[in-house]
């Protein structure tokens, strides 16, 4: 998911337009929903429903939504469920006054913390993990909302990048490990809460600092105050947000997204021992690894497969044969270019394997040689629990079969991982700590 917070010292007619365009920038984070909420002299306004961001609001309206407060969410499930009473930002309302709530991330601990609301009482209306956390705070003995939402996040368990507002104060949070990003930026004396500086770079806002794990910050009138509400562990950053999840022009603990990827490829031509004539990428994810693979290797980089660009991203269509055919409609190789060539195929990641099968099948009917899949992250072979949407571990190839039988799978000639290794140091691993749980099963924290 993607969320963004503002904060205007005066009530701002353009909030909600700074918002949009926030999450214009922050779509590719999550398509299945999209919210806006704005504190204004009314009290909360919104607007929310499935979709695209360009789908989701109505121009006039965001016009007439004025405040100077307002939270943003762009949705990706984890859980399946695509309904539109899971669509965020979450509003609630209890004596303690008006609460939204945005969330990127997931709370392992959620049904527990959920069946024990519910026997005290509570009832739920969505499937959120955002709604755990409303319930807590609605619960807790703390008149004040933003104690309250302290004292509820020492219950969670999880990965979790938080941005909340009541009438007039903008909170940010983040769990003690920092699986998931939160960036602090400013805009004149607007500040700007978002998952990624491009949003930052959207709205011509300078970005000021990350949020820290186990950090909340609390701004309004009187400024920004910072605590630590947790102590500090050691840091668990998401190692797949440099792999894949983040947009290339942004910059994640001072390293530009699209240079690490650029590494990655670098550093898996020095590991593999692949003959080719030419290098291609799998549009888009695997394009900065390719570049990367292409300087190192010496050999040709080629854009040999075109992307439809109005097709998203193929990864959430719900079967198998579906998604087959959604991989051909979103990509197709160009014979002139293949044809008769050693193909290097570089892309990010494979998951389930489909989108790696479907087009080294496309390679060779366009005429493709021989198929080298080189990919830039080490096998997925372990679900993640901290918001990626890989928990269900049946679906990774990589955690029932061998790399043979993957290669043979998706039939490619020679099949070359990036090890961990080569990873940690495209990423600058010793500045902070990374999870790699998907790939090695390390998880820092327990379910
Ligand atoms: P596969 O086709 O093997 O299941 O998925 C691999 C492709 O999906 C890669 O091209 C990669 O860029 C993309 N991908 C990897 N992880 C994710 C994810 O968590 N969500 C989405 N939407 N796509 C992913
Ligand atoms: Fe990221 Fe993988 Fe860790 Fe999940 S398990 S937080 S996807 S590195
Ligand atoms: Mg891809």
């Amino acid at each position: 998911c993607g969320v963004i917070g503002i904060y205007s010292p005066d009530c701002d007619a353009d909030i909600a337009s700074l918002s949009y365009l926030a999450l214009y920038a922050l779509q590719h984070r999550g398509q299945q929903s999209a919210g806006i909420c704005v504190s204004g002299e009314d009290g909360f306004e919104s607007q929310r429903g499935l979709g695209l961001v360009t789908d989701v609001f109505e121009k006039e309206d965001l016009a007439e939504m004025s405040g100077n407060l307002a939270l943003g969410h762009v949705r990706y499930s984890t859980t399946g469920s695509e309904k539109m009473i899971n669509a965020q930002p979450l509003l609630t309302s209890s004596i303690k006054g008006d609460l939204a709530l945005a969330l990127n991330g997931n709370i392992i601990n959620h049904s527990e913390l959920r069946s024990n609301l519910e026997e005290r009482g509570a009832i739920f209306h969505s499937d959120l993990d955002t709604e755990v956390i409303a319930h807590l705070t609605a619960h807790s003995f703390s008149d004040d909302p933003v104690e309250a939402l302290v004292e509820s996040l020492h219950k969670l368990k999880g990965a979790f990048s938080l941005v909340a507002m009541t009438e007039n104060r903008l909170v940010a949070a983040r769990d003690s490990r920092g699986f998931r990003p939160l960036i602090l930026g400013k805009r004149e004396d607007t500040y700007i809460l978002a998952s990624e500086t491009c949003a930052f770079d959207i709205l011509e806002a300078e970005k000021l600092r990350e949020i820290e794990p186990g950090e909340l910050i609390v701004i309004d009138g009187s400024g920004i105050q910072s605590r630590f509400y947790r102590e500090q562990c050691q840091s668990s950053f998401c190692s797949f947000e440099f792999i894949y999840f983040a947009r290339p022009d942004s910059i994640i603990g001072g390293q530009n997204v699209r240079l690490a990827r650029k590494k990655m490829g670098w550093n898996l031509s020095q590991e593999a021992e692949i003959d080719g004539d030419i290098v291609v990428p799998v549009p888009s994810s695997g394009i900065s690894a390719g570049l990367g693979f292409s300087e190192e290797s010496g050999l040709p980089y080629k854009q040999g497969i075109l992307q439809n660009k109005y097709i998203g991203r193929s990864f959430v269509m719900p079967t198998e044969n579906i998604r087959d055919l959604q991989v051909r409609a979103k990509l197709n190789p160009i014979s002139s270019i293949i044809n008769d060539s050693r193909v290097i195929l570089i892309d990010d990641s494979i998951v389930r394997g489909t989108t790696s099968r479907q087009i080294i099948k496309m390679l060779r009917s366009a005429g493709a040689r021989e198929v080298h899949m080189g990919v830039s992250s080490p096998a997925v072979a372990y679900p993640c629990y901290y918001g990626m949407d890989t928990s269900r571990r049946q679906q990774l190839i990589a955690a029932e079969k061998s790399r043979e039988e993957i290669r043979e799978h998706i039939g490619a000639d020679s099949l070359t991982y990036l090890s961990r290794k080569g990873l940690l140091a495209a990423i600058n691993a010793a500045d902070r700590d990374y999870c790699t749980a998907c790939f090695d099963g390390e998880y820092p924290l327990a379910r």
